[in-house]
């Protein structure tokens, strides 16, 4: 099988929305008119960020839920996405899994792939998404990291820390009961990304980012670019971590001080963290209830830079953020 059958056999299918789908030098969408295009790129390494042995129909998954996920938090409706695919060889089984897995994930949220490119070389996965966002009054309507006001209340969405202790368990550093086990790894290799939520909240969140690299490093993103800083309240926050909720939760393996890191600095988590004003409490439970995700108040926006984690009393938890610094490939 060359090339072109394997785009045609495991990635071609009739264009749905877009004007031109696979198949020419160019695919065409057709923005409507009082929208704005939101475009977002998410590329997955073998070794860097999945093992190579995972299965790919939870890559294929993966690898789309990621970028959805930047959709999600600028608030934009997915339409479109490419895929630029490296692979060593051509592994039939393996591209049956993982076009299955990624098309499951795309017809869940309508969002067709138009186009990529295929090449031989290590394993290596790149997609763009395309999304759109109304404009209004000629303002986006989109969510940016840069809205939030002193004041404003800070939440994040969903669970967070249980990939990460997944990924603790399968490089075999804590030993956890199956069944913890198997809901942590799905949110490893199989995360939601939170587009109803974020769709919901345009005109609600005043900023809002989403948690790829660890709740502190993006949230401190999102921070410097509204020009504020935050309280954290880390009584909350160590509950979002969804395996503290099961019976057999293996409390006594991890550590408390662990269980804060996976939650404040985890990784993959793939929620929302965003900020709205005190007035909008009622609007953004009723987001939350429309998008049916959970979300949790965990602290405040304040005018002054920095991030600062306070605990159930009210005292400063530990200082420095040191063992909570967020996941950066190059440090
Ligand atoms: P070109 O050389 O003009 O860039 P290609 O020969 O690489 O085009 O690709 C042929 C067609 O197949 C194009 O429409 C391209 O978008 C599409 N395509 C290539 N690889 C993929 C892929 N992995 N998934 C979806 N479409 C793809
Ligand atoms: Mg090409």
């Amino acid at each position: 099988m060359g090339e072109f059958d394997l785009i045609t056999r495991y990635f071609t299918r009739p264009a749905a929305r877009a004007a031109l789908g696979v198949g020419d030098d160019c695919a065409l969408l057709q923005p409507r008119p009082g929208t704005q295009l939101a475009i977002s790129s998410d590329m997955l390494v073998e070794g860097r960020h999945f093992f190579a042995d995972v299965d790919p129909f939870t890559l294929g998954h993966k690898a789309l839920a990621v970028n959805l996920s930047d959709l999600a938090a600028c608030g934009a409706k997915p339409l479109a996405f490419t895929l630029a695919l490296a692979l060593p060889t051509i592994d039939e089984p393996w591209l049956a899994g993982f076009s299955r897995g990624l098309f499951a994930l795309a017809d869940l949220h309508g969002c067709e792939l138009v186009g990529g490119d295929t090449t031989r070389g290590p394993l290596n996965i790149c997609i763009t998404v395309f999304g759109e966002v109304p404009v209004a009054g000629g303002k986006s309507q989109a969510l940016l990291r840069s809205g939030a006001q002193p004041g404003d209340d800070l939440y994040v969405s969903g669970t967070l820390g249980d990939a990460r202790l997944a990924l603790e368990a399968l490089r075999g550093q804590v030993a956890l009961p199956a069944s913890v086990f198997a809901q942590a790894r799905a949110r490893l290799e199989q995360p939601s990304p939170r587009v109803a939520l974020g769709l919901a909240l345009r005109g609600v969140a005043s900023a809002a980012i989403d948690i790829s690299d660890g709740l502190l490093g993006d949230l401190q993103h999102m921070l410097r670019a509204s020009g504020t800083g935050a309280t954290l309240d880390t009584s909350v926050a160590i509950d979002l971590i969804a395996a503290r909720a099961h019976s057999d939760w293996a409390a006594g393996l991890i550590s408390l001080q662990k269980q804060l890191q996976y939650v404040l600095a985890g990784g993959d988590d793939y929620e929302l963290a965003f900020s709205a004003p005190p007035s909008a409490r009622q609007a953004v439970q009723h987001a939350a209830q429309l998008a049916g995700t959970p979300v949790t108040r965990i602290g405040q926006i304040d005018a002054a830079p920095g991030l600062r984690l306070i605990d159930a009393s009210g005292q400063t938890a530990p200082g420095d953020l040191g063992p909570f610094s967020a996941f950066d490939h190059f440090a």
